[in-house]
């Protein structure tokens, strides 16, 4: 026996029971009642055995019906047999009841082994300290059930189960399969009212819908043996009114239903078992509502946490998008203008501008992107008078990396003193911030209304997000700028000749090969003519090394003159010879050229008095041409020049030669 149910059923004990003797009377037996205020009373020999006892309906029946006088000693009315109870046999409520149930009393006297009493247990007693759980666990379904069920067989239709239904008054058919032999039914099935609704209002064919179709494997029946609390508990899970009840042989029984579970039990049990019920139902009701408040506002607290973090993913994934399409270029025009763009277009700004600052000790600057209203179509800043109004902005204020907003300039507070000046431009609200580059102002960010703006404060973060990433776009546009100035600066050197800044003989070969290829794919000429400076050792040796340095200069200026052509290259192939690369050009074109320039040099009147050509100096030049094909090279090519210039040499200088027949450049 638990601790809980042995006190339990101390409290059902009465303890000290109102205790008479046989000899009084019946009258002196119903003042002690009263006095005690019990519905019973004891009678009791010497040593407290128990005699018996007699309930206060007994002695005004023996009174009224007996026609005895109230006088007559107990002696001789109590009852000689009253069911008792050894105290050790009681275990528990339940068993107590059990024993009030079975002899159908109200009242049950304990003893001991002696016989004395030891205290009752009353009805009402047990009553008030019973579980209606217990109570429900002590009976059993087939005291409840009732045996008179309609059933079918599982062909019948739907219109004959209706029709069986009202005739028969019941709202379930028990679909069962006959066992002709044993003449029991096994149930398969149970049919209910609501079921039959279900399917009339889904527009069941009810002639050609059987039973069978509407049995599933979930359905159970319960056992004649079972509780009433397992049969309760059953109908609950089951989401059911009703249990299809069966023997242990598994044949049809009968049928429990909710209502007979409480009906069966005896009123006062019943209201009883009700109002604890209920009383649990409450409970659970409470405890279920406030953990429903409890989870209401978990949900609330968990919604307005998610909305939170997707805001602030959303800000992110905004900055992202500006910062990729700002950073997109790195030509810092195309930047300025992502950037105002992107920015005019999420805070629907009426105007976005970038300004720079050009001179910061006297604060001077210009727009250099618009978006916005005030912007024509093509997306260039109009003539805006604004870009010298803002010089008048406090930059020392922005050089410290400070936001400015202003919800509106008009209203008489800080934030629009220093920048009530911008009203004359129309602007009612504004929003600033520096653009930092290397942690210097290099120009500002500008957003504004003509009307009243509140900022917030999630926005005033998000634009100095942008702001920090435009900055951050800027410095790398300045830094790719200047790489590429040292980049190009580079190349022309690797492919410069330093005295005369000419081409060198490195680029002279590259464009050589490139446009020996493109005009092999196009079958055009190309001509190659190869210079060098008559006695140009005589030169050196006449003049000196730094004047000889200063006429190939010369020389190589007037080289330049008469190649006209964009895609013509003049270039120092070395000491002090020169070649030019004329692409599409044909013998005659470059002989033509040839002695342009031998005119020209010629023409420099530069004297050279050991010269045993002339008494200046004076080129000799070889011309190549050929139509580029894949048996030959573009060294082949030089090769003929350089044969041609040797012929122009042996031939007395100052002049050209041309090799244009020789048979490998043929085409
Ligand atoms: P030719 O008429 O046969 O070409 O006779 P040349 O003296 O010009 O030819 P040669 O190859 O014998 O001499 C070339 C001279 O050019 C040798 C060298 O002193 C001079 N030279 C080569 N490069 C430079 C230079 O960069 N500066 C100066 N000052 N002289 C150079
Ligand atoms: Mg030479
Ligand atoms: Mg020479």
């Amino acid at each position: 026996m638990s601790t809980v149910s042995s006190f339990a059923l101390e409290r059902a004990i009465d303890r000290h029971p109102p205790i008479t003797t046989p000899g009084e009377s019946i009258k002196s037996a119903l003042i002690q009642m009263q006095t005690a205020a019990s519905s019973y009373i004891l009678v009791a020999q010497a040593g407290n055995k128990f005699a018996s006892l007699l309930t206060e309906r007994d002695l005004l029946n023996i009174i009224v019906n007996s026609r005895h006088s109230s006088d007559i000693s107990l002696a001789a009315v109590m009852p000689a047999e009253v069911i008792t109870s050894h105290i050790d046999q009681i275990t528990d409520l339940l068993t107590a009841r059990l024993l009030l149930r079975q002899h159908k009393i109200r009242h049950l006297p304990l003893v001991s082994d002696q016989g004395c009493i030891e205290g009752v247990i009353t009805y009402d007693n047990l009553s008030r300290l019973l579980n209606p759980i217990d109570l429900l666990r002590l009976r059993h379904v087939e005291e409840v059930m009732t045996s008179q069920v309609i059933w079918a067989p599982p062909h019948t239709s739907l219109t004959e189960l209706s029709n069986l239904m009202a005739s028969h008054r019941v709202s379930c058919i028990v679909i069962g399969e006959a066992s002709p032999m044993l003449g029991c039914i096994r149930p398969i099935g149970v049919v209910t009212e609501p079921h039959i609704i279900h399917l009339w209002m889904q527009g069941a064919n009810f002639d050609h819908t059987q039973a069978q179709d509407l049995i599933n494997g979930s359905f159970r029946c319960i056992l004649t043996t079972d509780s009433l609390w397992y049969a309760h508990k059953l109908m609950t899970t089951d989401g059911t009114r009703r249990l299809v009840v069966v023997g242990t042989d598994g044949f049809l029984a009968g049928v429990v239903t909710q209502s007979s579970l409480f009906q069966s039990v005896e009123p006062d049990e019943a209201q009883l078992t009700l109002k604890t019920l209920t009383n649990i139902i409450d409970e659970h009701t409470v405890d279920l509502s406030q953990a429903n408040q409890k989870l209401e506002r978990t949900i609330q607290e968990r919604k307005r946490a998610k909305a939170a973090l997707q805001q602030q993913i959303a800000r992110e994934r905004l900055v992202n998008r500006i910062t990729q399409n700002i950073r997109q270029s790195l030509e810092l025009t195309s930047i300025l203008t992502t950037a105002v763009d992107e920015v005019s277009a999420f805070f629907q700004a009426g105007r976005t501008l970038i300004y720079r600052i050009v001179d910061e000790e006297r604060p001077a600057g210009e727009i250099i992107a618009e978006a916005g209203s005030a912007v024509a179509g093509n997306g260039a800043p109009t003539a805006s008078p604004l870009g010298p109004a803002l010089a008048q902005l406090d930059m020392d204020f922005y050089a410290s990396g400070r936001v400015h907003s202003v919800p509106d300039l008009e209203a008489d507070d800080r934030s629009s003193q220093k920048t009530r000046f911008l009203a004359a431009h129309g602007i009612r609200s504004v929003l600033i911030a520096p653009i930092l580059v290397k942690q210097n102002l290099w120009g500002l960010l500008l957003l504004s209304q003509e009307e009243p703006r509140r900022w917030e404060r999630s926005e005033i973060k998000l634009f100095e997000q942008i702001t920090a990433q435009i900055g951050l776009a800027i410095q790398q546009a300045v830094l790719y700028s200047q790489l590429e100035i040292a980049n190009q600066k580079l190349l022309n050197q690797a492919n410069t000749d330093e005295l005369t800044q000419l081409s060198n003989r490195r680029h002279f070969s590259h464009c050589l090969a490139k446009e020996w290829k493109r005009l092999q794919r196009e079958q055009q000429p190309l001509s190659v003519i190869l210079c060098d400076v008559d006695h140009f050792k005589l030169y050196n040796d006449t003049y000196g090394h730094q004047a000889g340095d200063d006429c190939l200069k010369a020389v190589a200026q007037a080289l330049k003159q008469p190649v006209k052509r964009p895609a013509d290259e003049t270039a120092r192939y070395g000491g002090e010879e020169f070649v030019i690369v004329l692409p599409n050009t044909p013998l005659e074109g470059a002989q033509h050229v040839a002695e342009q320039i031998r005119l020209q040099v010629q023409g420099l009147n530069i004297p050279h008095r050991s010269s045993k050509t002339s008494d200046c100096v004076t080129l000799s030049l070889g011309v190549a041409c050929c139509i580029p094909n894949s048996k030959s090279s573009p060294e082949e090519l030089v090769k003929t020049a350089d044969m041609a210039l040797y012929a122009a040499k042996e031939s007395g200088r100052n002049r050209w030669a041309s090799e244009s027949h020789a048979p490998q450049l043929q085409a």
